[in-house]
């Protein structure tokens, strides 16, 4: 269910979760004309805003009842660990108990934002340790927004200040099984009135699900990330058993599709290098035919271990030699370096505070891929 503008009696509309077509739907609701929203959009995503009383561009009366009707609550940070490597991560906490993990990631020329969309993980994919954590929920609007939200709020206090230039749906979750939150989350974050990031610099990340792909090509235009992993089915069916429901050339056709008739768009393919498994060069051989006609880059992704993983990290020399094949066949390949590996705020490595609702056994059975929409 999208949050709509219109709460059900006795519970307050959280504003955050809004996007502009939302909120000027909300104003409608009361009366108000639509440039509120535009008001209100930057009190709260620019200016991190959330007491009405301090709105002072809305006129005394709306201001009251704004802050009768609505709330913006973004979740609450419990934690916040620094790496040495100047990354950090927060802990927050989720009105149901919940919690989830949220990372920034400075670099020299950007940093980014790493945004969980859902409580755990119905994937279970075999070498993420989200999936261990099994599943509770999809987050909202808010909450994922929220996390936006809370990281600059905080990063606006460091001395000396940072920004987030760039956001990725890389998180908890899969982002296109919680579609109907995650969309408007997204336009608020290519909003001008809200964070303004431009849709290159806004990326979400998939296991493969293909009508999502499509349709998320409709509803909102932001770069693609792709979990890809393996370079055939078979294997990639034992990574990623959302493979089994669909495979790789029709996950390759969705891409192919999401990219058509836009001019300097590329796909991302991401490739988790685990020793042994996936990182020979005739693994890279078959990748890199595989995206032979793919407007496409790659990043190799050094494995990030967890206790039980049962998987090992590619030696560097494997990832170099398997890096070198995807150069010479002329695919932009970038190994992405490990950060925040001593915070265990690495890919795969995000854990959250997640109540499992779901058996494991059920999940791996039925492949729980069902969309919410
Ligand atoms: N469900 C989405 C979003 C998660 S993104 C997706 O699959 O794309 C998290 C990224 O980190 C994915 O590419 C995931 O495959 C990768 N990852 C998961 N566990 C990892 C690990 N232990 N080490 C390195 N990368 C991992």
């Amino acid at each position: 269910m999208i949050e709509c503008g219109v709460a059900p009696a006795g519970k307050e509309v959280n504003l955050l979760g809004l996007d502009r077509a939302g909120l000027e739907a909300f104003f409608a609701t009361l009366d108000e004309r639509p440039f509120r929203a535009a008001q209100v959009l930057q009190w709260i995503h620019q200016r991190g805003v959330t007491d009405f009383a301090a709105m002072t561009d809305l006129n005394k009366p709306l201001r009251a009842r704004l802050a009768g009707l609505c709330v913006v609550r973004a979740p609450e940070p419990v934690s916040e660990q620094a790496s040495a490597d100047g990354t950090r991560k927060w802990l927050l906490r989720l009105d149901d108990g919940n919690a989830v993990e949220t990372v920034f990631i400075p670099e020299p020329d950007r940093a980014t934002l790493c945004v969980s969309s859902q409580v755990g993980c119905s994937l279970n994919c075999s070498f993420c340790s989200t999936a261990r954590q099994g599943f509770n929920r999809n987050l909202t609007t808010a909450e994922i927004v929220g996390q936006v939200w809370a990281a600059q709020h905080r990063l606006t206090q460091l001395d000396p200040p940072r920004t987030i230039t760039n956001v990725v749906l890389m998180g908890m979750g899969e982002p296109l099984l919680n579609f109907s939150n995650v969309v408007p989350a997204l336009r608020l974050l290519v909003e001008d009135l809200a964070y303004g990031l431009s849709k290159r610099r806004v990326t979400l990340s998939t296991a493969g699900l293909v009508p999502m792909i499509d349709a998320l090509r409709e509803a909102c235009d932001v770069s693609l990330a792709v979990s890809l992993h393996a370079p055939d089915d078979a294997l990639r069916g034992e990574l990623v058993p959302l493979n089994r429901k669909y495979p790789i050339a029709e996950l390759l056709d969705a891409c192919r599709r999401y990219v058509a008739g836009r001019a300097h768009r590329r796909v991302t393919f991401e490739y988790v290098m685990l020793e042994g498994v996936n990182d020979s060069e005739a693994h890279a051989r078959r990748f890199a035919r595989l995206l032979r006609d793919m407007p496409a880059k790659v990043n190799l992704i050094p494995f990030n271990p967890f206790p039980g993983a049962g998987y090992r990290r590619s030696a560097a020399r494997s990832i170099d030699a398997f890096r070198s094949v995807l150069l010479a066949a002329g695919l932009v390949t970038v190994t992405r370096t490990t950060r925040g590996g001593d915070i265990d705020a690495a890919c795969g490595q995000l854990v959250g505070r997640v109540r499992d609702r779901t058996r494991r056994s059920r999940r791996v059975g039925e492949l729980a891929v069902e969309c919410d929409s």
